[in-house]
């Protein structure tokens, strides 16, 4: 029989509820005294239990209870140790399972006392005591009770033990629904996403917990698109949907720039009245900034009722990455005020948004009062954009002075910021040192090793131009592939680099002669040589219109009407030409253009964007 779900329980045990007081258990405690009641190992079992499982707060009264009890039931230590597994101080579980070992009344532990106990170790990442805890399953004849199956699954995915997880799977003759479940999670949380797919296909029925675990684990390992069309397979079979997958859903959205199919889930969200948890609030606000609405994710933001500090970290976030360092800055007082204590994420917001700016002096004493105010340790990221800050402020000495005087090492992104404020700035001796160090710390990065070959080249160094290319050569160093993606009518349309695989390519490609032809009358001059300080990230000699992102802007001026904005989501950093031609094409076709590049926001409006020229 099992120990958990037995037993008829006292009519005055089913008041113990989370909000049951010290003082009332004690009177409970006291009523039992008089009745006579503590005699009977059962009532106190039952007594014990309530405590622990529903009255999580006064957990050490529920210890105090049991360590006065002569023969405490195994419903009572399996009850503790079920409590103990989700408390702070998981290790104390095994104290009570010590206690079913050696009782007096010679208990031995069942199916429930594993399931909590592998759970346990999954909590304390406890790779060894997990094991044990496996053994002894074994030794004593549980190893095919589903419930510590799928105990054991779960703290192999937690222990990142793929093997032992597959092997406990496959070991079980009939897998439940709740051990596949287990197991769909588990591999999708170990990156398994092929695996955990296949299993999931197979499921004749598949719960909730099973979709969110398959919706979530595609959204994570960067394949939005699938998360997306298995949400709506989701919601063609009638599945509820919850919070959880909202979240999902929404970073889905997010990831691809996909802001109409943001704006659906958005409504969605609204129409079946899902909980507006502080996740799914700060997903919402998270998913409009970073498909470059900043307006409807500040309405939104000003419209939740819960905020927390990851909440106004997207906010702030979304407004510095959008160009409006100001209002990040503003917004950041207003956090203050509300009295949310900022954390590392806040701060390379705040951070960035200062170098927008050019407030160097401003960023400085944000940056020093991290750690002196807050506590707070700046990482790699935060002195990176400290250099970023001194640099795009054409102080690249401040910029050197301020890598020297770090107490980690320098790492690429930081020599990156300074090689970037060379090439604005045109500094030939310093770009020179910041690329060689890039190159030694990372031996594949592409970026610098185009940029030293550029330097060489201007100088007309061609036995360094060649050294340089060999090198990398040797080192194989490839150019990852450039890809724009754009969103029309809910549909997600992605471009590589001289993609011709679109069934509309004819159309792009007579609208790509238009375009040429309409630049070329405005005075545009096609750049093939390398600019001094030019950092190509995708191939040059391929002709220049075959960048993604002008595939791309081809096809939303063919497919979206006039006067909606083309938003584009690129992978790579854009190139010189790609943005030049952008900020004339908004231009010649009235028509803004949005594009979110792998580090920031290019709104191109008029003839003009909002970087100002600096990326
Ligand atoms: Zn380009
Ligand atoms: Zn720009």
């Amino acid at each position: 029989m099992s120990s958990l779900r037995n037993v008829v329980k006292h009519p005055i045990l089913s008041l113990v509820d989370s909000t049951t007081t010290l003082k009332e258990l004690k009177q409970i405690h006291t009523q039992f005294l008089i009745n006579g009641n503590l005699n009977e190992p059962q009532l106190v079992g039952q007594f014990i239990a309530c405590i622990a499982l529903n009255n999580p707060n006064n957990l050490h009264y529920s210890n105090q209870v049991l360590d006065r009890s002569d023969n405490p039931t195994l419903f009572a230590l399996n009850s503790m140790i079920r409590a103990h597994c989700k408390s702070s101080n998981p290790q104390n579980s095994f104290h009570f399972y010590d206690k079913i070992l050696h009782s007096k009344n010679n208990l031995s532990p069942d199916n429930y006392t594993f399931n909590f106990l592998v759970r346990t170790c999954a909590q304390l990442l406890a790779c060894d005591t997990g094991k044990l805890v496996h053994g002894a399953v074994i030794k004593r004849g549980f190893e095919h009770d589903p419930h510590v199956q799928s105990g054991l699954i779960f703290m192999y995915a937690e222990l990142g033990h793929l093997v032992s997880c597959h092997k406990v799977f496959e070991s079980i003759k009939e897998p439940d629904l709740v051990c596949q479940t287990a197991m769909v999670s588990a591999c999708a949380k170990c990156g398994e996403i092929d695996f955990a797919a296949k299993m999931f296909d197979e499921m004749s029925q598949r719960d909730p917990i099973a979709w969110n675990a398959m919706i979530s684990g595609y959204a994570q390992c960067g394949k939005p698109k699938e998360a997306l069309s298995l949400f709506h397979l989701m919601q063609s079979e009638g599945v509820k949907v919850n919070d959880v997958s909202m979240v999902s859903v929404l970073s889905a959205c997010t990831h691809l720039g996909a802001l109409d199919q943001g704006r659906w889930a958005h409504a969605y969200i609204e129409r079946n009245r899902i909980k507006m948890t502080v996740t799914l609030g700060t997903a919402l606000v998270d998913m409009y900034a970073k498909c470059g609405d900043m307006n409807k994710a500040m309405e939104v933001f000003w419209g939740l009722k819960d905020k927390n500090v990851y909440t106004w970290s997207s906010a702030m976030n979304g407004l510095a990455m959008n160009g409006a360092g100001v209002d990040c800055l503003k917004l950041f007082s207003l956090m203050k005020q509300d009295e949310v204590v900022p954390n590392g994420i806040t701060f390379i917001s705040i951070l960035r948004a200062c170098s927008v700016v050019g407030l160097v002096e401003e960023g400085c004493q944000h940056f020093d009062s991290m750690r002196r105010v807050y506590g707070i340790e700046p990482q790699l990221e935060h002195y990176g954009i400290m250099v970023d800050l001194y640099g795009r402020a054409g102080q690249l000495e401040g910029a050197i002075d301020f890598i020297h005087s770090m107490p980690i090492k320098p790492h690429a992104g930081a020599w990156g910021a300074l090689l970037n404020a060379c090439r604005m700035y045109k500094n030939m001796d310093l770009g020179e040192l910041a690329s060689r160090k890039i190159v030694e710390l990372e031996a594949k990065n592409h970026g610098a090793y185009v940029l030293l070959s550029n330097i060489y080249a201007d100088s007309k160094n061609w036995d360094d131009v060649t050294n340089v290319r060999e090198a990398m050569k040797a080192q194989g160093v490839r150019k990852p592939p450039g890809c724009s993606v754009i969103e029309v009518n809910g549909e997600v349309h992605e471009f590589f680099v001289g993609d011709k695989c679109h069934p509309r390519y004819g159309e792009i490609e007579t609208m790509w002669g238009e375009i040429s032809k309409r630049l070329k009358l405005s005075g545009y001059v096609a750049n093939t040589n390398p600019v001094l300080f030019d950092i190509e990230e995708e191939e040059k000699e391929d002709a220049l219109c075959k960048h993604s992102e002008k595939i791309a802007i081809a096809f939303g001026l063919i497919s979206l009407k006039e006067g909606v904005p083309i938003r584009i989501v690129k992978n790579l950093r854009v190139c010189w030409d790609c943005h030049e031609v952008t900020v004339m094409i908004s231009k010649i076709f009235n028509r803004e253009i949005i594009v979110r590049d792998r580090n920031r926001f290019h709104h191109f409006r008029n003839g003009e964007c909002s970087c100002k020229g600096y990326w």
